[in-house]
C-alpha cells in the first residue's frame, strides 16, 4: 500500500482541499467520486491522495472502475507536484536521506537544465524532482535513463 504519515492537521488540510476543490475543474467529479485530492495528473490515470495519507490512482479513461494504491515509485513525484499547486503538501515530501547523493541530472534542482519552464513539469528528473537520489535506486535510474536515451532512436526504427 502506498501510504504517506499525516497529521491530524494535515489529514484536515487534505480534507479542506478536497471540499474547496474547484467544482469547473474536469477533475472535480473524480474528486467527489473518490474522496481524493489529485497531485499528479497524467495521461488517462490520476495519482491522487486521501486525507489518511493513502496514495491512490484512478483511472480517468475508464480503464477500470474505482481506487488501485498508486506504484510506490511514483509517489514520490507525485507529492512534488501536488505540492507545487497546493504548498501544504511541502511537508508530506520525505526529507532527504543522510546516504542520499544530490541528483546528476538536475543537480539538485529537481529541474533538467535546458527544459522550457512550461513543459517541465510534464518532464520527470530521475530523482523524482527532489533533487537527491537514494544510493541503491541511483543505478537503476541511470540505466532507465540510458534506455529512455535510446528510445527515440529505436522509435525511428520501427517509424513509417
Ligand atoms: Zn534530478
Amino acid at each position: 500500500m502506498s501510504r504517506v504519515a499525516v497529521s491530524k492537521s494535515q489529514m484536515r488540510t487534505i480534507r479542506d482541499l478536497i471540499a474547496a476543490f474547484p467544482s469547473e475543474s474536469p477533475h472535480s467529479a473524480y474528486v467527489a467520486q473518490h474522496g481524493a485530492l489529485p497531485l499528479y495528473v497524467s495521461w488517462g490515470a490520476t495519482i491522487g491522495i486521501t486525507p489518511k495519507g493513502k496514495i491512490v490512482e484512478w483511472s480517468t479513461e475508464g480503464d477500470y472502475e474505482g481506487l488501485r494504491p498508486a506504484d510506490p515509485s511514483w509517489v514520490i513525484s507525485a507529492l512534488v507536484q501536488g505540492s507545487k499547486k497546493w504548498p501544504a503538501l511541502t511537508a508530506l515530501i520525505p526529507p532527504r536521506p543522510p546516504t542520499a547523493h544530490t541528483c546528476p541530472d538536475c543537480h539538485g534542482t529537481g529541474r533538467i537544465h535546458g527544459v522550457p519552464e512550461n513543459i517541465a513539469d510534464g518532464v520527470g528528473c530521475s530523482c523524482r524532482g527532489v533533487g537527491w537520489i537514494e544510493p541503491q535506486v541511483e543505478e537503476r535510474r541511470s540505466m532507465l535513463s540510458r534506455l529512455r536515451d535510446r528510445l527515440p532512436r529505436l522509435r525511428r526504427r520501427d517509424g513509417p
